[in-house]
């Protein structure tokens, strides 16, 4: 199977920021994809904008070295990097400066009734400089798009308010809110499996499921970002977006139809209906100590003392009738065993029985999703083991890969920015979060943080699982974590 191509209409890309870190990693490699899979129109126009003084000649230098080191064995075809080299334009520009912007005008000539996206690579504190900036050089119309990246706040007030900056330039259907986890191809085979097939749907409630499990795991530690991150802490930086996005996807009713508002308007339902976490039981906050070779969070942070947690566990209930009963744990931390990003739909056991004991028991069925490091789904069994030896019941794992019939020994996975970049593009909102979406989630985590910021979060060894109270957050409802292996 090829992947295909939808084609778009020449436009025109603006990336503020452009010689920063996720700019070089990922999104001028995304658009060199775009361009190598032939779906980068003749005549778009990509300019990136940032504060350091240089020629297009010196950015298109700084270009081809991401893509030497980021763009895999594709970015080779010098056909095509030249062309994509040349695509692309420089302005030199501070944005909390009135100057300079004439000159991203100038590049940008002719541009009336084209598609126009403004990315915002650069820190939040520059959001509303850009919005009013690219407003007052009539850069903007109708037919122009702002892409802003996490973090979208820090709170439900930051949260309003940068709302409020985007709604005084924009409507709502120009703005574009990146979680690049919705932008993996496994997160939207989730909704595939849910909503194109007959055989999940009747048994994705509390009748059948037992606990659904959401782990993102990193064995990173918070390196060269440790003053940014202090004060921040894992339920900000990845439970309010990343984590309660996944639980959104699972846990949300079908919408009528596969359109931004409908999907929106249901995982904002999701986000409402978790009930407020207040089971101390049901939370547990750890910080990286140090270990061997390792520097301890306070290391990295440059901090002799942080209440900050690089660590959380939580229980998490979505208080509607499919899932009333249905535990969601969250997990998420830095420093750990090993990098892994997972959904896992844990199915009830079967009623009853009929195999003697010496059968062995039957497992419970594990519908799994896993995003990092490699994308799979696969969905546990229990199978009679193959030979003579009477029935003996066996573990058996049903790859959902369909590596076959996706092509994948031959089709390069397409990073998540390449999918997301291009909807931008198409005025797809579907995989982007909507204001509300935002707010309701950070509510949700604000009366949390508001409780525990201040508590002392429990210190656990780099490597391992976290703190030993996560672990019992599981026992004591009968059920244990997945373990942090690639499965
Ligand atoms: P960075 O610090 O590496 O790059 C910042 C960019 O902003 C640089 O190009 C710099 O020249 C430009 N800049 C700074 N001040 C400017 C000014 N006054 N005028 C014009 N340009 C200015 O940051 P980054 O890691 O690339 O992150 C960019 C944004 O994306 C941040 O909001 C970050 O939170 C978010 N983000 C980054 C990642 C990532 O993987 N790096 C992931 C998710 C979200």
């Amino acid at each position: 199977m090829v992947a295909r191509i939808v084609p778009v209409d020449p436009f025109d890309l603006v990336v503020f920021g452009a010689t920063g870190d996720l700019a070089r990693r990922k999104l001028i490699p995304a658009l060199y994809h775009r361009m190598h899979d032939g779906q980068m129109p003749e005549g778009a126009r990509i300019v990136g904008v940032a504060r350091a003084k240089m020629d297009r000649d010196a950015f298109r230098r700084m270009a081809a070295e991401a893509l030497d080191e980021f763009g895999g064995e594709v970015a080779r075809d010098t056909e095509i990097r030249d062309r994509f080299l040349r695509t692309i334009d420089y302005v030199p520009l501070d944005v909390t400066s009135h100057e300079g912007w004439d000159a991203l005008k100038a590049a940008l000539p002719d541009g009336e009734g084209r598609v126009r996206a403004f990315y915002l690579s650069v820190a939040p504190r520059f959001f509303g400089d850009i919005a009013q900036g690219v407003h007052e050089a009539g850069l903007t119309d109708a037919h122009s798009r702002i892409v802003i990246e996490k973090p979208l706040g820090h709170d439900l007030a930051s949260a309003r308010e940068l709302n409020g900056v985007f709604a005084g330039h924009f409507e709502e259907h120009q703005i574009f809110r990146i979680d690049h986890y919705l932008g993996k191809e496994t997160v939207q085979n989730l909704m595939a499996l849910r909503f194109a097939n007959a055989l999940f749907e009747p048994l994705w409630n509390g009748r059948h499921i037992d606990h659904v499990q959401i782990t993102v795991a990193e064995k990173v530690g918070v390196e060269g970002r440790g003053p940014y991150y202090d004060g921040i802490g894992a339920m900000r930086d990845m439970v309010q977006n990343h984590l309660l996005q996944l639980l959104c996807l699972v846990a949300m009713e079908p919408p009528s139809h596969f359109e931004p508002d409908a999907v929106r308007d249901e995982k904002l339902k999701v986000l409402r209906a978790l009930a407020p976490l207040t089971d101390p039981d049901a939370l547990v906050r750890g910080q990286y100590a140090n270990g061997p070779g390792c520097p301890s969070y306070l290391d990295d942070a440059e901090r002799g003392a942080s209440n900050t947690e690089t660590f959380i566990a939580l229980k998490a209930e979505v208080a509607n009738w499919r899932w009333s009963g249905v535990p969601f744990y969250l997990r998420t931390g830095k420093r750990m065993k090993s990098r892994v990003s997972e959904v896992a739909v844990v199915f009830k056991c079967a009623p009853h029985s009929i195999f003697p004991a010496a059968s062995g028991r039957a497992a419970q069925n594990v519908l799994s999703l896993r995003l990092q490091p490699d994308e799979a789904i696969k969905l546990g069994m229990t199978i009679k083991e193959p030979g003579p030896g009477g029935m003996r019941l066996a573990p058996a794992i049903l790859d959902m890969t369909f590596a076959d019939k996706l092509g994948a020994s031959n089709m390069r996975m397409p990073d998540a920015y390449e999918r997301l970049v291009m909807d931008v593009i198409r005025g797809d909102q579907t995989l982007f979060m909507r204001g509300d979406e935002v707010e309701a989630a950070w509510a949700w985590v604000d009366a949390i943080t508001a409780r525990v910021d201040d508590e002392p979060p429990a210190l656990y060894e780099p490597g391992s699982a976290g703190p030993d109270d996560a672990l019992m957050l599981m026992h004591r409802d009968g059920r244990r974590w997945r373990e942090l292996v690639q499965q």
